[in-house]
Parts: structure tokens; C-alpha cells; sequence
């Protein structure tokens, strides 16, 4: 039998409860145990891949192809354990799958209701998950905060949890704001108290209170938050501002929360190891030298849109002992001006991501066309390698009219193109080339060189494809191809080797990228950085 650890939210959503929910996974996993989370999303719709980057801030892919909100992503870079499908429920999944059991007759002839059929439901997808693989604690966030009217529903599930399988067994953790009030000098507890009782109305009396804080909270100011929200003074936990996320942990450890946890949770504890947050940490505070890159993409004033990779380059970073300042690149505005040197002079290496839509694209191509003619080392992805393919082809081969049929579905040269199978689809959630295919590394090449192996597992998330009848022209002018997915004969990395780094790839490897364990290409794209700044471009 599992244990649960609820995570529910109060005062203001963008308190971190994601990374408070990994941070918790992270601290049982250092002790021993087996753990998984599970993110509950109240929106309707059934999976984040129909929204905007705009709405949701990035999709994050699986091994197994769910696209899932971008907090699955903290959770496996945490607990370094891959998770699937099952680890995140949204409403609109729970309501499909009702309404597909209503049509089928499966309620015979019942009134179908939020309590018991709703709610119900939702018991169900905390206790499949991971039913029968012997893990010790399921860790489940509730998304949004407490007061919503989307999260009620899940709420009164877990609720019902605590009553089903007893309190030894499930444990309720709330994350507020203890805000700092400049004017009187003081932190005001009040709001915590508020939202407690919120809960406590729909009758959930968490048992230990995470506290965001800009300063740090006295014992006295514990004592009061603990006295008006009836849970003990070692159940405050002071979560202050950090520099970094991968510090969340090592913060909540000093302040005793796993040892709480597992004491509530009647767990005999394992010594902790922290160790690779804590060398991630220390790496992360004190780099030997500095690299400028740029993120040449759309959506550049919504940071969250980005998550993973942003992470990817801290990783990255650390062990390239370097900080990596991200030089966020609008490419529209590349496009308008016509002169990629005045947005990207200066930078020693340009990314340009995975991104949908026409808005910008020849902004992008030309991103790549300057990396390419100025030897500034370049990373595409998903995107980033379509663009880098149509601008060597148009400027490369000759082929004027290269496109991608996405936004030229007439291109003269469709360069990359629908596989015959996307063209049927109809439907656009969840049918696009989605999770994780086998690449193989071609010897000799960049790719292969920082893989260091033959062949590598890459989550994708994409319609379009290099299009092969246009490989042989496009290699004999020396695209080379580095990566392949040998079943389907579809290139899955493109790369110049007369170039101090030029990679590029079809899928997202800033998904695997883990703290300690940086993704081979970001690590060897940001050393490639470091020797183009040292080498005085
Ligand atoms: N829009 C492109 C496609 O669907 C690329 C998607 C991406 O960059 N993730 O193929």
C-alpha cells in the first residue's frame, strides 16, 4: 500500500508549488524510498497539447507521448524517475471518460453526479497509478488554489482519500504566502490563517504548512502560524526565496520537512543524500567564466513557455563551469529589421527552439543563415532544425523556394513535409509524432561524438519531417546527416562538420536533461560557446 502526500495551494497561484511538490519527492527519494508524483490540472480540456505556449507556458512530452503540463518536467528532473500518461489528470479526462461510460450505459440508468461519480473517478486515477509496482509514496499536486471552483472536485476526492485509506496513510501539505509588508515591517500571517480555513471548510485540516517568504520566518511568527492553523510549530515550514530551484530542497531539508513528513507518515528513515543537488548547487554559485546565448523564438516574453529549456542550460552551465545568460530574441523583430547581426552580434551561440505557426519564421531562418556564415556555434530544435534545413537549402543548394509545407503548402521545394500517415488526421490533440523513438548516431560525426554511444532514446513533439527526397541534394552539398531513426529512414539530426558546432535536431532533448546528467547537446553546444567567446569572436 502506498502512502499519499497531497499538495494543495492557497493566497496566490505562482508560489512554486510544483517545485515544492518535486522538492518533497526529491528529499524521500534521497532517503530511500521509491516515489512518483502526480499532477491534478482543473481546466477542461484533456491535455495541455491544444493550448497556446501563451495560455500554458510548455508542454512537457513523456517516454510514453503525453503531452503534460510543464511541472512533470520539475518532477523528473527532481526524481530523476520517468513518468507517463498516468501522472497527470485533468478534468476533461475525467469528464471524456465518464461521459464515454454514461453513453456506453455503464451507470445504468443513475444520475450522473460530481459526488460520488467525479470524484470517484479521480480516487481511482491516485490509486492506478503505479498500482502494483511497490511504490512507497505517491506525491500528488493539486492544481490552482484553494477557493477555485474548478478544483473542488478534486479537493472532496482527496478528502475522501484520507477517509479511505486512514490518516497514517495520507497527508495533507498546503503551500501559502506569508507576505512581507514593507510599510509596517512586518510578516502577516493572515492570509496563510484565511486560506486554511478555506480548506478547513471542505474539510481538510492540512497537516503541514510550507510558507513562501521573502524573509525568514521567526519562531515566534511559526508559533502563531501553527497556534491559529492547528498544526505544530516543526510543521511550519519556512520556504524563503532561493537563487536557485535546485536549492528548494536543501532548504526544506534544513528546516526538518522530510523528517516531519516521514514522522507523520510513520516511515522509518533512511539517511539522506543530497549530495547531487548540493554539488549542483555549489557549481551553480560560483562559475569560472560567462557565455551569451540566444534564444531566438516567438514566445520570449513568457519565460515559461521555455521551462525545460532554460534547465537544460543550467545543467549545461554547471558542467561547463559557466553561467549561461540567455539573450531572449524576439525573431519578429529579426524579420522586420532584416539584419540578424544587430540582434545576435555579439552572442557565442544561438538556439532557436521548437515553436508552431508561421508569425516569425523568417526571422528564425535567418537566425540560422547568420549562425551558419559566422561560425557562430548554433543548436536547433524541432523548429530549430527545420529552419536550419530550409536556410541551407535556399542559400546552400540554391532551392529559392524551400519551405516547409506548414507555412508554404505549395513550397516549390517542400523541404520538410507531412509523412503520408499525418496527412489523414483530423483531430489535433495528442496526434502529433509524440514521445520517445531510438536514434541512431552516425559515426564520425559531432552528434555521435557528444553522445558518446550508438544510438539514443529522443522524446519528439511535431507534424513535420526532413523530407527525404531532398536529403541526397542536401547532403552532397554537406549537410550531413548525424541521426536517423532507422524503422521509418527519417533523419532525426542534421549538422555541418566545416563548422565550429552547427547541430541539429528533430526532437526535444531539453526533456531529458537532468541536474548532475546535463543532455550531451546542450553540454557540448555551450562548450562550443565558451570556445567561440575564449577565441575572441
Ligand atoms: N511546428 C513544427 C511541426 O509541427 C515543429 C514543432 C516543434 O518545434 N515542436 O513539425
Amino acid at each position: 500500500m502506498p502512502k499519499y502526500i497531497f499538495v494543495t495551494g492557497g493566497v496566490v497561484s505562482a508560489l512554486g508549488k510544483g517545485i515544492a511538490s518535486a522538492s518533497i519527492g526529491y528529499l524521500l527519494k534521497s532517503r530511500g524510498l521509491s516515489v512518483t508524483l502526480q499532477k491534478c490540472d482543473p481546466y477542461l480540456n484533456v491535455d495541455p497539447g491544444t493550448m497556446s505556449p501563451f495560455q500554458h507556458g510548455e508542454v512537457f512530452v513523456t517516454e510514453d507521448g503525453a503531452e503534460t503540463d510543464l511541472d512533470l518536467g520539475h518532477y523528473e528532473r527532481f526524481i530523476d524517475e520517468e513518468l507517463s500518461q498516468d501522472n497527470n489528470i485533468t478534468t476533461g479526462q475525467i469528464y471524456e471518460t465518464i461521459i464515454r461510460k454514461e453513453r456506453r450505459g455503464d451507470f445504468l440508468g443513475g444520475t450522473v453526479q460530481v459526488i460520488p461519480h467525479v470524484t470517484n473517478e479521480i480516487k481511482e486515477r491516485f490509486e492506478k497509478l503505479e498500482a502494483g509496482n511497490g511504490v512507497d509514496v505517491i506525491i500528488a499536486e493539486i492544481g490552482g488554489t484553494v477557493g477555485d471552483i474548478e478544483s473542488l472536485p478534486f479537493l472532496e476526492a482527496i478528502r475522501q482519500m484520507r477517509l479511505d485509506h486512514g490518516p497514517e496513510n495520507v497527508l495533507f501539505v498546503h503551500l501559502t504566502l506569508v507576505p512581507y509588508i514593507k510599510t509596517a515591517g512586518e510578516l502577516k500571517t493572515k492570509p496563510t490563517q484565511h486560506s486554511v480555513r478555506a480548506l478547513r471548510d471542505i474539510g481538510i485540516q492540512p497537516d503541514i504548512l510550507i510558507c513562501r517568504t521573502e524573509r525568514e520566518l521567526s519562531d515566534e511568527i511559526k508559533r502563531k502560524i501553527a497556534l491559529f492553523c492547528n498544526v505544530g510549530t516543526d510543521a511550519v515550514i519556512d520556504a524563503r526565496d532561493v537563487a536557485s530551484i535546485y536549492e528548494v530542497p536543501l532548504r526544506f531539508h534544513q528546516d526538518g520537512l522530510d523528517d516531519i513528513v516521514l514522522t507523520k507518515l510513520g516511515i522509518e528513515d533512511g539517511k539522506p543524500d543530497l549530495s547531487v543537488l548540493e554539488e549542483m548547487v555549489e557549481r551553480v554559485k560560483s562559475p569560472a567564466r560567462e557565455v551569451d546565448i540566444a534564444i531566438c523564438g516567438k514566445y520570449v516574453d513568457l519565460r515559461d513557455a521555455y521551462k525545460s529549456i532554460i534547465e537544460a542550460f543550467i545543467h549545461a552551465g554547471a558542467e561547463n563551469d559557466a553561467s549561461v545568460n540567455l539573450r531572449w530574441v524576439d525573431v519578429e523583430e529579426i524579420e522586420e529589421s532584416g539584419d540578424a547581426e544587430k540582434h545576435l552580434g555579439g552572442c557565442h551561440g544561438i538556439l532557436v527552439p521548437g515553436g508552431f505557426g508561421e508569425r516569425g519564421i523568417e526571422g528564425k531562418i535567418r537566425a540560422a543563415g547568420y549562425a551558419r556564415t559566422e561560425g557562430v556555434p548554433y543548436f536547433g530544435i524541432c523548429l530549430g532544425m527545420h529552419v536550419a534545413v530550409i536556410e541551407f537549402a535556399r542559400s546552400v543548394c540554391g532551392l529559392e523556394g524551400a519551405h516547409s509545407t506548414e507555412f508554404a503548402p505549395k513550397s516549390a521545394a517542400p523541404v520538410i513535409d507531412l509523412l503520408p500517415e499525418q496527412r489523414e488526421i483530423v483531430d489535433m490533440g495528442g496526434t502529433m509524432r509524440l514521445g520517445a523513438y531510438e536514434c541512431k548516431l552516425i559515426e564520425g560525426t559531432r552528434a555521435h561524438e557528444a553522445y558518446g554511444v550508438a544510438s539514443a532514446r529522443e522524446r519528439h513533439r511535431h507534424r513535420y519531417e526532413y523530407n527525404n527526397d531532398y536529403r541526397k541534394a542536401l547532403e552532397s552539398k554537406g549537410l550531413v546527416s548525424s541521426g536517423l531513426y532507422l524503422d521509418k529512414d527519417l533523419v532525426e539530426i542534421v549538422e555541418l562538420p566545416n563548422h565550429p558546432w552547427f547541430v541539429a535536431g528533430q526532437f526535444h532533448p531539453e526533456f531529458l536533461s537532468r541536474p548532475g546528467r546535463a543532455h550531451p547537446l546542450f553540454r557540448e553546444f555551450v562548450r562550443a560557446a565558451l570556445e567561440h567567446a575564449e577565441g575572441g569572436a
